[in-house]
């Protein structure tokens, strides 16, 4: 497989419909979030860590906290956040990346 991931169409996509949040959504300090496309409700850290693992599948490496932010759209605390809890850390300090914790 040889698709450039920043190629990709970058953002948090709904687990139910696949269409992409709207980032003021994903803004939002609320647990949940309502998909304004299929209505569904969801889970705001589960559908970014979900974001997280598809940009770690596409890029086939672990990814830095920068990546994720372009990724996601998601601010670099929020980011922060949801990776050291569910993603495994590589490296120190400023090279620091991430991976699926599996
Ligand atoms: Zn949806």
């Amino acid at each position: 497989m040889n698709i450039d991931y920043k190629d990709l169409k970058r953002g948090v996509r709904c687990t139910n419909c696949r269409k992409l949040i709207r980032v003021d959504e994903l803004f939002n300090k609320r647990k949940y979030l309502k998909c304004h496309h299929c209505k569904k409700e969801l889970n705001r850290a589960n559908i970014i860590i979900q974001s997280l693992e598809e940009l770690y599948l596409l890029k086939g490496a672990p990814f830095s906290v920068k990546e994720a932010e372009m990724w996601t759209g998601v601010s670099n605390s929020a980011i922060k956040r949801i990776l050291y809890k569910n993603f495994k850390r590589v490296g120190k300090a400023k090279s620091t990346k991430y991976m699926s914790n599996e």
